[in-house]
């Protein structure tokens, strides 16, 4: 699948599985030194691959008509700095919810690891305005050593070394947000220790044999 191609199938499932709604959200996915990028203004259900424009690093365009995502600096900023070769960015209910009222999501259940903080964490990006490079350093800054971030008042950001990967990620957030959130409607969330946590990691890296015939 091509770059735009790509961004049309995962467009189309971000919106699908109610991680985005009409217009708000935007996908990029890199190759070398050029990047597609979903379009500003456009239902992410609905896109052809022409209509997806290709930039370079410094956010020049190379190829379409339109114009691309406002968030766009945030994504270069966040190659400039990264390998990650996809970002997703969306405005899910539960990621947004734990963006407009706390500090961090910290973490409830063992899978936040796969979101790559070693302490679980998904930290909230300081607010700022959107498209800013103000914002693109804020989450770039969010973002170190992980491979998810929440933006104050805004949203969540993931990455990944494919478009897949970053958009597998933007689901496990969504749904450890929601986790964490019901959570606190019913009692008080349990948060893992960090022995809890590194005894994952070790598990994790020294899986147990598992017995044959
Ligand atoms: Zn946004």
């Amino acid at each position: 699948m091509s770059l735009r191609e790509q961004l049309c199938e995962y467009g189309r499932r971000a919106v699908e599985l109610g991680l985005v709604i009409g217009t708000s959200g935007n996908l990029s996915v890199r190759d070398a030194d050029r990047v597609a990028v979903t379009p500003s203004g456009a239902a992410l259900d609905r896109l052809t691959p022409e209509m997806c424009p290709i930039v370079d690093m410094a956010g020049r365009l190379v190829a379409g008509d339109l114009r691309p995502s406002s968030e766009t600096p945030m994504h270069l900023a966040i190659y400039e700095t990264t390998d990650a070769r996809a970002v997703v960015h969306t405005h899910s209910v539960f990621g947004t919810v734990v963006a407009t009222t706390m500090a961090e999501l910290p973490p409830v259940h063992y899978n936040a690891l796969m979101l790559g903080g070693m302490d679980g964490v998904v930290k909230v990006a300081e607010y700022a305005t959107y498209g800013t490079p103000e914002l693109a350093a804020n989450v770039r800054a969010a973002l170190e050593g992980r491979r998810a971030a929440l933006m104050a008042n805004h949203g969540g950001v993931t990455v990944g070394a494919t478009l897949e990967e970053a958009f597998e990620a933007t689901r496990l957030l969504e749904w450890l947000c929601e986790v964490y959130v019901r959570g606190l409607g019913v009692g008080r969330p349990a948060i893992l220790t960090k022995e809890q946590l590194a005894a994952v990691v070790e598990r994790t890296l020294n899986p147990p044999d598992f017995p044959r015939l």
